[in-house]
C-alpha cells in the first residue's frame, strides 16, 4: 500500500510518501521536512501563532513535492494519514484539514494519527521489529516510556510531570546564553566541560514509579549560574557538562527499573527491544548510555536514524500504512484535532495528569 503522510503538530511541516509491502517491509519513497527553527529562534521557544502561518505558507508546497519526489500521485495512493493530536492546536487544524480536503477530493480513506502513536512504531518501518517493544520518547514536547504491544495498543509506563527532557535542554540552554535549539548546544558546550564541577540534583532517582522530572534541574543550574556569576565560556561548559551528567544518571536508573520490569514481563522473548524516538535521542551521551544499559539487560537497542527520530512525516504516513494492513477502520470527515490525546486509553482517564 502508498499512504500519504502530513505533519503539523509543533514546529515542522512535513510530508511524506511511505510504503509497506505485504511482508510488512516499509519503504519512503519521500520524507520532506521543513523546520520553522529560524522563525521561533528569536523567541528561545515556539510561538503558537507564527507556527500555524508557517504551516498554512508551506503545507501544499510540501505535499507536491513529496507526491512529485515519490514519483505517484494522489489518485494512486491508497490512505491519506495526518496528525490529529497531540500539539498546537493551530498548526493540527491546518494539516488535519489539509488532510481531510485531500481525502474528500481523491476519495482516500483518512486516518487521524495520534503523532505519539508515530512515533512509537518508526521503528517497524526501519527494523523488523515484533511486539511487544518499549519505547523511550524524549523530545521538545514529551518525555515518555511507553509499553508498545501492537497497533493501537499502548501503555504508558511513565511520563514526566514537569518538564518534557527536551524542554530542560532548552530552558538551560537559554540561561546560560546558548542559542536554540538548546540541546545540540548543550551537547557540544559539554564537550569541553568538566562534569563534576557541579552537583545537579537527579529527580526520582530511586523511585519505583517510572515517572520524570526535570524542572529541579532547570532551577539548580540557574542557582549554580548566579553563584558565580559573571559566567566564563569555560564556567557554561561546566555547567553543561555537570547538567548532562546529571540527565544521564537520572535516565539510567529511570529506564534500568523500566527495562527490569519489561524483562519480567517477557522474560523469554527472543526479540526484546527498547527503541528511542524524540530529538533528544540525537545527543551521544544519553544514546551510549541507552545503549550500555540494553546490554546489561539483554535486549537489542534500536535508534532509528536521527532524521526519523525528530517530528517527520514517514512516521504518521507509516502509522496509516500500519493500520490500513490491519483493516482498521479509517476516520470520519467530521473528525477533531485533539491538542491533549495520550497515548493509552488508562492516561485518558486521568488528562491533565504530565504531557
Ligand atoms: P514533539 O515534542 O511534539 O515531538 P519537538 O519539535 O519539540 O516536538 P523534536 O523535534 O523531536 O521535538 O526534538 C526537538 C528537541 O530535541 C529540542 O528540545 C532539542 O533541544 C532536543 N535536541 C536536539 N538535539 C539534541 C541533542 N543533541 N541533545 C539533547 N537534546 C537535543
Ligand atoms: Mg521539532
Ligand atoms: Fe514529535
Amino acid at each position: 500500500s502508498l499512504v500519504l503522510g502530513i505533519e503539523t503538530s509543533c514546529d515542522e511541516t512535513a510530508a511524506s510518501v511511505v510504503a509497506r509491502g505485504p511482508d510488512g517491509v516499509g519503504r519512503i519513497l519521500s520524507d520532506v521536512v521543513l523546520s520553522q527553527i529560524a522563525e521561533h529562534s528569536a523567541y528561545g521557544g515556539v510561538v503558537p501563532e507564527i507556527a500555524a502561518r508557517a504551516h498554512v505558507e508551506a503545507l501544499d508546497g510540501l505535499i507536491k513535492a513529496a507526491l512529485a519526489e515519490a514519483g505517484t500521485r494522489l489518485d494512486v495512493v491508497d490512505a491519506v494519514a495526518a496528525t490529529a493530536g497531540p500539539g498546537l492546536i493551530g498548526g493540527l487544524l491546518v494539516g488535519l484539514m489539509t488532510g481531510k480536503a485531500i481525502a474528500r477530493a481523491a476519495g482516500k480513506p483518512l486516518y487521524a494519527i495520534n503523532h505519539l502513536e508515530g512515533h512509537a512504531l518508526t521503528a517497524r518501518l526501519t527494523d523488523r521489529l515484533a511486539f511487544p517493544y518499549l519505547m523511550l520518547l524524549v523530545s521538545g514536547g514529551h518525555t515518555q516510556l511507553v509499553l508498545v504491544k501492537g497497533v493501537g495498543d499502548y501503555e504508558r509506563w511513565g511520563t514526566t510531570i514537569d518538564d518534557a527532557l527536551g524542554e530542560a535542554f532548552d530552558k538551560t540552554a537559554k540561561l546560560l546564553g546558548l542559542p536554540y535549539p538548546g540541546g545540540p548546544a548543550v551537547e557540544s558546550a559539554a564537550r569541553h566541560g568538566d562534569p563534576d564541577r557541579f552537583s545537579f540534583p537527579r529527580p526520582l532517582v530511586g523511585e519505583a514509579r517510572l515517572d520524570f522530572s526535570f524542572s529541579g534541574l532547570k532551577t539548580a543550574v540557574r542557582q549554580a549560574a548566579q553563584a558565580i556569576a559573571p559566567v566564563s565560556d569555560q564556567d557554561v561548559a561546566d555547567i553543561c557538562a555537570s547538567f548532562q551528567k546529571a540527565i544521564t544518571r537520572t535516565l539510567k536508573d529511570r529506564i534500568g527499573r523500566g527495562l527490569g520490569r519489561y524483562r519480567q514481563l517477557a522474560a523469554d522473548l527472543p526479540e526484546a527491544a527498547l527503541v528511542v524516538a524524540g530529538g533528544v535521542a540525537a545527543n551521544s551521551a544519553i544514546r551510549q548510555m541507552l545503549q550500555a544499559l540494553c546490554a546489561e539487560h539483554g535486549v537489542r537497542f534500536v535508534a532509528p536514524p536521527i532524521k526519523l527520530c525528530t517530528d517527520n512525516a514517514a512516521m504518521i504516513a507509516w502509522a496509516g500504512a500500519e493500520r490500513l494492513a490491519l483493516d482498521l477502520a479509517a476516520d470520519p470527515l467530521s473528525v477533531s484535532p485533539r491538542s491533549r490525546w495520550p497515548l493509552d486509553a488508562q492516561a485518558e482517564a486521568v488528562i491533565g495528569y504530565g504531557k
